[in-house]
């Protein structure tokens, strides 16, 4: 069964330390090498009804964002020039909204001199990158942990937010689980809602439903080595294999 390889980034940015943001550069060394296996690029939801309907390239890349920083439209010109759409996945109290991206995990950042790095993509900014073939999928309304919600509280998580943005750019067909958090309860409240798939992160691929999609996490921080662990076709074939769970363990 085909598969794509889908990689989650968050932020673009060389001066930002953190495991969140990727140099540019760097972005795009990473991106060229998968032009050079011959990868086809596809965004999330379109790579996923490919899938169903069994015509998905044999080689699919799908580049997603998360959290749908400002920075993140920096990476368009480089997507543009290669060839590749991305799917970005917006918190949905955020939009439409100049107030400063904050939840557990980066709310460290808003009192350092970092902290515009936590300005999200503006309704604008948003609509240009659908222009140029970009997908506007779900990230919740306030980026939870959705395993930690009740189910009513989850429910509402998923449908506000796809409410939300399908009014403000026209349909919502994904999501992203926040810190790829998901369990068999929030993959199905996710098709309840009406997304068509949903993804999440983790080492082990051995889990790949349409509402438990697994994408390997870029990290500006990881070193050459943890970066080939993550992009080199075979480690990204051991993922995929029963051994997975195990190999993700050590
Ligand atoms: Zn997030």
């Amino acid at each position: 069964m085909r598969a794509p390889v889908i990689l989650c980034y968050h932020a673009i940015s060389s001066s930002w330390q953190t495991t969140l943001a990727v140099s540019l550069e760097r972005f795009a060394a990473q991106l060229e090498r998968f032009v050079d296996r011959g990868y086809v690029g596809l965004t999330f939801a379109e790579a996923e009804r490919r899938r169903v309907a069994g015509t998905l390239p044999p080689r699919t890349l799908v580049v997603t964002f998360d959290d749908a920083y400002a920075s993140t439209a920096a990476a368009a010109p480089v997507l543009r020039q290669l060839g590749y759409p991305a799917t970005v996945f917006v918190v949905g109290d955020f939009v439409g909204d100049d107030k400063l991206l904050h939840w557990p995990g980066i709310d460290e950042w808003a009192g350092t001199a970092h902290r515009e790095e936590l300005r999200p993509l503006s309704v604008d900014a948003l609509r240009s990158l659908q222009g140029d073939g970009w997908e506007i999928g779900s990230h919740t309304m306030s980026h939870p942990s959705l395993p930690d919600l009740a189910s009513d509280e989850c429910l509402r998580e998923l449908s506000e937010s796809r409410a939300t943005i399908s009014d403000y750019f026209g349909g919502c067909a994904t999501i992203a689980y926040p810190y790829g958090h998901v369990d068999q309860r929030v993959a199905a409240l996710a098709a309840q809602a009406g997304y068509a798939a949903g993804c999440y992160v983790a080492y082990s691929h051995a889990i790949d439903e349409p509402f438990r999609r697994p994408r390997v996490a870029a990290s500006g921080t990881d070193g050459r080595m943890r970066e080939w662990t993550k992009m080199a076709p075979l480690p990204i074939l051991m993922r995929r294999s029963p051994l997975a769970p195990l190999l993700g363990r050590l």
